[in-house]
């Protein structure tokens, strides 16, 4: 056994980059081999693209929105080039920065596909180049989910990576699919002048959101001009020479939708298909790897990260699942905690959360929540963006936070401080008496946990 030890990474995504870059802090040996390009779907076909091109989105709200704050502004016009083209730029810093901080932590970087040939070997498919080690980190990551239609496969029906890629902008898309890639597409789309239509399957937008934001969200949404159809069965798509027509059910009613492009939304699912994971008997089930809570699958040596493993398919969350899991590898015994993993939806106004959404935590016994409305928040005020609300859940016993949500500006941001809070186990009432920064919406925060710890100040 060589002196250090050699870890290999399969997948160059949030999942595996991180990972690397930590093992190699730790002294150990990393290759890590990625197919395709460095930073995986978070950098080249998720978070980072899709909030730079929200990012043009905000511009044009502000440009319509600047005569409330005094400022005369005639007209505009979309360059959609130049949009794709700012969010090329932004992703290839990143990607390239990923790359120099492999270099600079002496991580061997192998472009190609891996597969097994037993649990300490990979061989890369183009170059037929042997990697051998003392474990391996699958970090394969997710594809697009399909589902299974008439007409699923036409010339106009995109997927995310395919919407990520557009040369023009349509002038008319249905969305199937209401979840978090669907509403910010939708959210992006529609400030671009683009008509939307979302077609969602289940009563509301963003399912798994807490249902107040979710329905406060899918209101201004509305307002925005996408028309939302929920509880809506899609049955099948037809080309048409200038349109596509979804057909789809609401109860015993069909109905349908037409648009000149259809984006399919409808959750991604963990890939492994090229690794050969049965060669050397991975457990896998329902499609995800399966892994105990150090990240270990069923094979000793091997472990897995990220999406790969299913369950909740965040970056951050892969992020912290591949440093965990190669602290395991290198002789701590570390589990994963998800106690405190936050969700974020980067649309206008943002939402985020964490924790127990209102409906469970009241399955879990008897809690408490407190609301503050973002009229009552100075900084809102300001910004022009108070419809927004901030709902903090805690147990009504010992008053421990279960749970943070937030609908407004920078929640996205703002969530961090309840993620905090929520790991280092703080009640709604350590949350009231820390001394939140004036004006800040961050604020709201603040007086939400106060309704719960003896009422806030700035609500009758
Ligand atoms: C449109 C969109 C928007 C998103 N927005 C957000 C967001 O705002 N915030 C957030 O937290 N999450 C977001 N996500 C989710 C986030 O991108 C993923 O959770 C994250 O990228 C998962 O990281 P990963 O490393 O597990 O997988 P991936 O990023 O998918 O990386 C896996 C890598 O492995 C490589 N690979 C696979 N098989 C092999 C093989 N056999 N050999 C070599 N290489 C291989 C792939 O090419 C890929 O680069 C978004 C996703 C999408 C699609």
């Amino acid at each position: 056994m060589a002196d250090k030890t050699r870890i290999t990474i399969v997948g160059g995504g949030v999942g595996g980059y991180p990972a690397a870059i930590r093992a190699a802090r730790m002294g150990a040996e990393v290759t890590l081999i990625e197919k395709d390009a460095l930073g995986g779907t978070c950098l080249n076909w998720g978070c980072i693209p899709t909030k730079a091109l929200l990012q043009s989105a905000g511009v044009i709200r502000t440009m319509k929105e600047s005569d409330i704050f005094g400022v005369k502004c005639k007209g505009y016009e979309v360059d959609f080039g130049a949009v794709m083209a700012r969010k090329n730029t932004v992703v290839a810093q990143l990607t390239r920065g990923v790359g120099a901080l492999l270099k600079a932590k002496k991580v061997k970087v192998i472009q190609g596909t891996a597969t097994f040939v037993d649990a300490k070997t990979l061989q890369i498919r183009e170059t037929g180049e042997k990697v051998q080690g003392d474990a391996v980190l699958i970090a394969s990551g997710s594809v697009p989910g399909r589902i299974p239609i008439e007409g699923i496969d036409g010339p106009d029906v995109m997927d995310s990576n395919q919407v990520l890629a557009m040369k023009a902008l349509p002038k008319s898309v249905v969305v199937i699919g209401g979840g978090v890639i669907g509403v910010e597409f939708a959210q992006f789309l529609v400030a671009m002048g683009t008509e939307v239509t979302i077609l969602e399957m289940l009563p509301g937008l963003v399912p798994g959101v807490d249902r107040e934001i979710a329905s406060l969200l899918q209101k201004q949404m509305s307002a925005a001009g996408v028309k939302v159809v929920t509880g809506a069965a899609v049955k099948g798509i037809v080309h048409r020479k200038t349109e596509n027509v979804v057909t789809y059910t609401v109860g015993d009613k069909t109905e349908t939708a037409s648009a000149e492009k259809v984006i399919l939304t409808v959750g991604r699912k963990p890939d492994f298909s090229l690794l050969d994971v049965d060669r050397v008997g991975i457990r896998h089930e329902r499609g995800a790897i399966v892994v105990n809570e150090f990240m270990e699958t069923s094979v000793p040596g091997i472990w897995a990260a990220g999406d790969v493993v299913g369950g909740i398919m965040l970056a951050h969350l892969a992020s912290a699942e591949g440093e965990c899991a190669v602290r395991n590898i290198l002789g701590h015994r570390e589990a994963m905690n998800y106690r405190a993993v936050p969700s974020c939806i980067y649309t206008m106004p943002e939402v985020a959360s964490v924790g127990l959404t209102e409906e469970k935590a009241k399955e879990r016994g008897e809690i408490q929540v407190g609301r503050f409305p973002l009229r009552g928040n100075g900084k809102a005020l300001v910004l022009n963006e108070t419809e927004g609300l901030v709902k903090v859940i805690s147990d009504r016993k010992h008053g421990e936070v279960l749970g943070v949500h937030i609908i407004g500006p920078h929640a996205t941001d703002m969530i961090a401080e309840a993620v905090l809070g929520m790991t280092m186990e703080m009640t709604a009432e350590d949350l009231a008496n820390a001394i939140h920064p004036h004006p800040t919406v961050s604020e709201a925060i603040m007086e939400a946990a106060m309704v719960i710890a003896g009422g806030a100040i700035h609500m009758p």
